[in-house]
């Protein structure tokens, strides 16, 4: 596996503002990484350093082992880059837009493959102008893909997107991961970066405060999972170090940063006791509890 982004020190200062304050990161073939943060926060001066369309302030930026802003025409297309807004060309059909970024590529994909991957085969005949606002997000990702590129830069894939066509927009992303690509993404959605992406930058503020899969953000700000079950009538109290509670709701929790470990204590005494744990479960705390905790720190 080699190194696709690496990126050391990042700065850029619009005037006297300092919108990305030091960014350090890592991104690997194949992996897909999504930028979380709230409006504001740097991501897309970031990204946009990344695709070499802003220069940096300062710091280092490799990307497909070049620095973007000096970057060849080899590089370029083994780049592919889905904007916020994209305004196609309105008399063209879906296929023929694509075929026209086709024939700007040494080696181009076959545009009805891309077609196909993007879920628009049935449009191929439709002139974009008259293409549904999620028709024209696939064609975006198609032209995008044409190139065969090696990393994918998604800015916001699915803002302004209902549920169900969100939805599609994931199943298409998902579908970029058999292929191999390595994706960065931004995106003001947790649920959006925990579907997708195998790690996730938090940045708030110009800086990446946390990165790390799901789980690994819960634990860099001491999130506690919840080990719950419903209790019984004369509810007993489990050892220690375990601290009971009992909700409103009559269920009964103990928050644990070693569920192994806990539900080991937990389970050997409710077996020695003869005591039912009706719907055990254990809950880790929401990606949007760990992010407003680690965006929240970030601002205070
Ligand atoms: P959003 O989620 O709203 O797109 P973002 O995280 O992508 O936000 P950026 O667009 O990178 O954030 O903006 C970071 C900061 O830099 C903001 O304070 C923004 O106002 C400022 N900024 C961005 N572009 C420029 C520019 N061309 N000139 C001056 N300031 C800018």
């Amino acid at each position: 596996m080699s190194r696709v982004i690496e990126v050391r020190g990042l700065t850029k200062s619009y005037g006297e503002h300092q919108a990305v304050r030091g960014i350090d990161l890592d991104v690997e073939e194949g992996e897909i990484v999504a930028f979380l943060g709230p409006n504001g926060a740097g991501k897309t001066t970031t990204i946009e350093i990344l695709e070499g369309f802003r220069r940096a302030t300062s710091g280092s930026v490799r990307v497909l082992g070049e620095d973007p802003a000096r970057a060849s025409q080899s590089w370029r297309e083994d780049i592919g880059i889905v904007l916020q807004e994209s305004e196609p060309v309105p008399e063209l059909t879906a296929l023929e837009s694509i075929q026209m970024h086709a024939s700007y590529y040494l080696a181009p994909l076959d545009p009805h493959a891309v077609l196909d991957l993007v879920g628009l085969t049935d449009s191929a005949e439709q002139r974009t102008m008259k293409l549904s606002g999620g028709q024209k997000r696939r064609l975006d990702l198609a032209l995008a893909l044409v190139g065969d590129p090696k990393l994918v830069f998604l800015d916001e894939p699915t803002t302004g997107f209902d549920p169900s066509a969100r939805r599609e927009a994931w199943g298409m992303i998902e579908a970029l991961r058999a292929t191999g690509n390595t994706v960065l993404l931004t995106t003001h959605y947790m649920d959006e970066a925990e579907q997708l992406a195998d790690r996730i930058a938090v940045i708030a503020d110009g800086l990446i405060v946390a990165v790390g899969t799901a789980n690994e953000l819960a634990q860099s700000v001491g999130a506690q999972l919840q080990i719950s079950w419903q209790a019984a009538p004369d509810q007993p109290p489990p050892p220690s170090p375990l601290a009971m509670s009992i909700a409103e709701t009559g269920r009964a929790s103990v928050s644990s940063t070693d569920p192994t470990q806990d539900l080991y204590i937990l389970t050997s005494w409710a077996i020695e006791k003869g005591i039912a744990l009706d719907g055990l479960e254990v809950v880790r705390p929401t990606l949007e509890d760990v992010y407003l905790t680690l965006t929240g720190e970030a601002n205070s």
